[in-house]
């Protein structure tokens, strides 16, 4: 006579090695592979927090990519209760050659009576999963990613030339907050570029037309708006709670007021500037990376500064460097790939040439080489007089 199931399972429980949730929590993080092998449904009510998700059905296929092909590797497994576990750890262990194999006692329900921390994914409407489905295709993004990005609260400084094309894709791919600061009107001479505003919107509040293109593409997306000028007065408050920044100011007593309240909030910030057929971009992350005084210790040549004077401009440049900049927020946000910290990229359009330059953290720097709470008020954006900076420009 053949045995029955509960037989097999307690044959093979037997067998495999079972661990106590307090040692999966205190090895969580050193190596150790936590994989949960439960049903989708069930990983969307609450997994524990760093678990990968490979479910029983999909073992065999899918266990690789989770544990890597090394297997000597710790790996835990856990489900709802420590049946399939044991289970799935039997066929890890014999048909595959894990040796290192176990599972967890009591599942994931003893973690949760032990008071151990549970994580609860955030889920996406049949709406927003269907809106960002392509997102969802890609690993490095994935409902993980998509999450992420609805959750993140980015700023934009400027609703112009740089800030329009990043406002509409960074809108687009799902950024659940997005802040403008701009105190302008739109007016007809924008309109060769910045992309967000429309020929029936001149003399309307650049923030309003932003919100009213943003909302349009998406509705996920909050927008909230500072018709002002970003000065020391009331940098802090504006920027405090936003996870990046994107910088798209066109005079630098303003990038170096940024780059101060930044480094002492420790915000990072996307940034590029636009002149002529030249386009320069990098990712000032604090104490990651170098700050804007590190590669810019004084002001460059006045005669460069865009804010001193009308200065031509190719009206696609803003458009590249402002995608350029709005991929290095998603980036940022959902973790993916290498942002472009310590580098910084320039951009040529009528030669079509990119370079890129590697800038280091100055140790002397007044502002990063110190303790973000050091840096007291007085000190943000420290700048010489900026009218006479410009006026030395002829
Ligand atoms: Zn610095």
């Amino acid at each position: 006579m053949s045995p029955s199931g509960a037989e097999v399972i307690r044959q093979i429980k037997s067998q495999v090695e079972e661990v106590d949730p307090a040692q999966v929590s205190e090895h969580l993080g050193n190596g150790i592979v936590l994989i949960d092998v439960r049903e989708s449904t069930e990983w969307d009510a609450g997994h524990i927090p760093g678990a990968k998700h490979v479910p029983r059905g999909y073992l065999e296929s899918r266990v690789e990519g989770a544990a890597g092909a090394d297997r000597s590797r710790e790996i835990v497994l856990y489900c709802a209760s420590g049946q399939r576990s044991a289970l799935a750890a039997h066929t890890l262990k014999d048909l595959l050659g894990y040796e290192n194999v176990k599972s967890m006692t009591g599942g994931i329900t003893l973690w949760k009576d032990r008071g151990y921390k549970v994580e609860v994914p955030r889920t996406l409407s049949a709406e927003q999963r269907e809106r960002y489905s392509r997102h969802l295709l890609i690993p490095e993004i994935g409902l993980e990613g998509q999450a992420k990005l609805l959750e993140s609260k980015v700023l934009l400084l400027g609703a112009g030339g740089l800030g329009s094309p990043t406002a509409l894709y960074l809108a687009a791919a799902g950024v659940g907050t997005l802040g403008v600061v701009d105190d302008d009107e739109v007016d007809l001479s924008n309109l060769q570029r910045q992309v967000i505003h429309t020929t029936d919107r001149i003399g309307v509040p650049k923030v309003d037309s932003a919100e009213q293109s943003i909302t349009a593409i998406n509705p996920d997306v909050e927008v909230v708006k500072y018709k002002t000028r970003l000065d020391a007065s009331n940098i802090l408050e504006i920027i405090e709670g936003y996870d990046v920044i994107v910088d798209g100011v066109d005079n630098f007593p303003t990038r170096y007021l940024l780059n101060d309240a930044t480094v002492r909030l420790g915000i990072p910030v996307v940034s590029a500037s636009i002149l002529g057929f030249d386009g320069q971009l990098s990712v000032f992350k604090p104490h990651d990376g170098p700050c804007y005084r590190c590669l810019y210790p004084v002001p460059p040549p006045a005669e460069l500064a865009p804010s001193c004077g009308a200065n031509g401009v190719l009206g696609v440049l803003p458009g590249t460097m402002g995608l350029l900049q709005a991929t290095e927020v998603v980036k940022l946000v959902t973790g993916a790939g290498e942002p472009l910290v310590g580098r910084l990229l320039l951009y040529e359009a009528l030669g079509a040439t990119f370079t890129e330059l590697k800038v280091r953290r100055d140790p002397e720097c007044p502002i990063c080489s110190r303790d973000p709470s050091e840096i007291a008020d007085e000190e943000l954006g420290v700048f010489p007089d900026y009218e006479a900076f410009c006026a030395a420009a002829g």
